[in-house]
């Protein structure tokens, strides 16, 4: 269990805070907003009404002792900046931020920040990917031209034979699920059935040829 700091608790900051409680980690969250605070409060390990760009304030709260801070202030690009120079001052290693713009994404790299976050970007990716292929549930980039894809069987492929879909295809299946079975090596002459899962590994053209198959949707 890591004990962590998430400085900004509106909706990216919050939802930050409580998936990392879901990870059964601590959490101390920190808001200058009293509302905020409040509606949070129960589900954190810590909830506190504070300005972070103090650094006193911060150092009440121990936040150099936590194991990473993420800065989640959006708007307040000056507060964010200020708040991480803190955060460095007082020893911190691990600072993830919220980027809103290039500006800040610039000062934050001179910083030495371990991880810039574009939020918004980052999920206009993800949604401009589903709607290109909304069989693809989940995806990793491996590096710019390789990946890993999560792939949700339809009603039409249900009863193919699985080399049926895969033959010809540069790609490699790394698992097959159904309900809670997981397969990790795949008989060729297996029926698949609707909802049934693929993880499959490739590159970005055979990935795509493969989606083609799925384009009756
Ligand atoms: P989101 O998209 O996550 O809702 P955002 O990018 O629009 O947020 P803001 O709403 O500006 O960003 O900031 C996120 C949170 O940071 C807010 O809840 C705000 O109250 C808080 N915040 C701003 N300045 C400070 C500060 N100096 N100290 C602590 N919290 C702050």
């Amino acid at each position: 269990m890591a004990q962590f700091a998430v400085i900004g608790l509106g909706s990216f900051g919050a939802t930050v805070a409580t998936e990392l409680i879901g990870l059964h980690h601590d959490v101390i969250g920190i808001d200058s907003n009293k509302k905020y605070v409040e509606s949070i409060s129960e589900q954190l390990t810590h909830a506190v009404i504070a300005d972070a760009t103090d650094e006193h304030v911060l150092q009440e709260l121990n936040i150099q002792n936590c194991d990473a801070a993420v800065v989640a202030i959006g708007e307040d690009i000056e507060a964010s900046i200020l708040c991480v120079l803190h955060l460095k001052n007082m020893g911190l290693k691990k600072i993830w931020v919220k980027a809103k713009s290039k500006a800040h994404h610039m000062i934050l790299t001179h910083l030495g920040v371990t991880k810039i976050i574009h939020p918004e970007e980052d999920m206009g990716v993800r949604v401009a990917q589903s709607l290109s292929y909304p069989m693809v549930s989940r995806y990793m980039v491996l590096d710019d031209d390789h990946y890993i894809v999560k792939v949700q069987l339809k009603e039409a492929q249900n009863g193919m034979r699985f080399h049926q879909l895969m033959d010809q295809n540069e790609v490699r299946t790394l698992l097959h699920k159904r309900g809670p079975e997981i397969l990790f090596s795949i008989d060729p002459n297996m029926i698949l059935q609707t909802n049934d899962i693929l993880v499959v590994e490739g590159l970005l053209e055979p990935l795509r040829r493969l989606a083609k198959h799925f384009k009756t949707e």
